[in-house]
């Protein structure tokens, strides 16, 4: 029964994901504002909004005009369903909640980092500060059990290293290899992973950074790689390989 819950449950924050995406980085209202159709601007109906089976009994068309829904929409709702699912069904209960809470933060970075290429700085404040506290107030509400001096020490590593690498690429190179963004995230993650998986998360991601420029970004000026995706990917897998392994 928890399980349906955990799933439904996920598929609505999987939604106000959706509006998150759409909205933070053209800096709109995301709590009051009703949904519209991007096409044609018309409000949509709250049954024409439901998680996924809208999408699937509209058979991927807006009901207003007839153009085409972003599979974007459908894909992240049933993935922060997923996640929601898989927390629930790997780790107890409360640390179930706690991780939910933070990989739907993590997958807004992802995102929003992959489409825009921009990563939050309130996002990357809330990753920092929700993991000292929980270090604190109770490090078994983190699966990977992260006290307080590991969680302070591997977020200021993290934040040090990157700093440091963004500064050398600035001074040798001229060129900004790691936004402020990037270093901000490190240390938001490292202070929830601890120093052992933080090793770990470094990586992995670079490992799918330069997977993803070899596919996309090779013969290309001034590519980009959305390292901070690369980044919070790999910590989602971390937490979940770290149970099974
Ligand atoms: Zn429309």
């Amino acid at each position: 029964m928890i399980l349906i819950f955990f799933l439904i449950f996920g598929l609505l924050v999987g939604s106000f994901a959706n509006v998150c995406i759409q909205r933070l980085p053209k800096n709109k209202e995301i709590f009051f504002t009703r949904s519209a159709c991007p096409h044609c601007n018309q409000q949509i109906e709250w049954f024409f909004n439901i998680p996924v089976f809208s999408y699937l009994y509209l058979a991927g068309h807006a009901n207003c005009c007839g153009k085409k829904i972003d599979k974007q929409y459908p894909i992240i709702e049933l993935l922060t369903g997923l996640l929601f699912l898989i927390n629930y069904l790997m780790f107890n209960i409360s640390q179930s909640i706690t991780l939910s809470v933070i990989f739907f933060i993590v997958l807004l970075i992802i995102v929003i980092d992959f489409k825009e290429r921009v990563i939050f700085d309130f996002m990357n404040y809330f990753l920092i500060i929700s993991g000292i506290i929980v270090s604190i107030i109770n490090p078994d509400l983190n699966p990977l059990n992260i006290k307080f001096l590991n969680a302070v020490i591997t977020g200021l590593i993290g934040f040090g290293l990157f700093y440091a690498l963004r500064y050398l690429f600035k001074k040798k190179r001229d060129i900004e290899a790691l936004g402020m963004g990037d270093v901000y995230l490190i240390a938001g993650l490292g202070v929830w992973l601890g120093f052992e998986k933080f090793l770990y998360i470094l990586s992995i991601s670079s490992f799918l950074g330069i997977f993803y420029y070899l596919l996309y970004g090779k013969n290309k000026d001034n590519f980009e790689i959305p390292y901070g995706s690369a980044l919070g990917i790999s910590f989602i897998f971390i937490f979940y390989l770290s149970k099974i392994f």
